[in-house]
């Protein structure tokens, strides 16, 4: 693993800023790896015994995937909604977890580790590389129940949505009067009131590289009337 101020300098670069979010994630992520055994998680022989949940979508989660390497397109990063500052590191090849989660502390001990900074966020900043671990962090070890359907590689069952007729992967289906049904024909969805639309250029397609052709999407979505 490259040395924490050269991971924090690329990591920031990719989540588009430096802030204390960046710190503690990219320590969050190296001592994660530390514990499961890890010492280069982005060499190819180690992706794959990784799988990262990140309990929080706040710039932390952006350090801990950068360093990691772990991707919700390779299914090693798991995102738990809970809005915790904390992360679960697991090994797939030894089956030990650990769960790192930030402390509430470690934000009112900025000023004792950095009290030549002036302003909330240098000091936050300066603070937290400063810290030691056991300041930064609380650790559990866990146990981690891992379906195989929730495993990076190929999908592992598909199944037809009993009222849309939409394929959905992995057992993410729910069931009513014992027939499957798509999560967004159910209760459990996150938008509502869904209506298909059609516009004038949808036929659009981007084409083979170098066509003369000039992009264009014009045209604004218009709605279907409702059936
Ligand atoms: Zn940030
Ligand atoms: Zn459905």
């Amino acid at each position: 693993m490259k040395a924490f101020h050269e991971l924090l300098s690329d990591s920031a670069a990719a989540h588009g800023h430096l802030c204390a979010g960046q710190v503690v994630g990219v320590r969050m992520a190296m001592l994660g790896c530390r514990l499961i055994g890890l010492d280069d998680p982005t060499r190819r022989e180690q992706i794959k015994k990784l799988i990262v949940y990140v309990e929080m979508d706040r710039c932390t989660a952006d350090a801990v995937a950068h360093v990691t390497g772990v991707k919700l397109g390779r299914r090693s990063l798991k995102f738990m909604d809970y809005g915790i500052m904390a992360a679960t590191f697991v090994n797939l090849e030894t089956g030990k977890a650990f769960r790192v989660l930030s402390t509430e502390e470690a934000r009112d001990l900025a000023s004792v580790y950095a009290p030549d900074i002036a302003g909330k966020v240098p000091q936050q900043l300066a603070a937290y590389q400063r810290m030691p671990d056991s300041v930064l962090f609380k650790v559990q070890s866990v146990h981690v129940k891992l379906d195989p359907c929730d495993m990076p590689g190929p999908t592992r069952r598909k199944i037809v949505c009993s009222r849309c007729g939409q394929v959905i992967r992995d057992r993410r289906e729910v069931y009513l009067d014992n027939r499957p049904i798509c999560k967004p024909c159910s209760e459990a969805c996150y938008f509502s009131h869904a209506r298909e639309v059609t516009w004038p250029a949808m036929n659009w397609s981007p084409g083979e590289r170098n066509s003369s052709e000039e992009e264009t999407q014009s045209d604004r979505p218009i709605e279907r009337s409702p059936c």
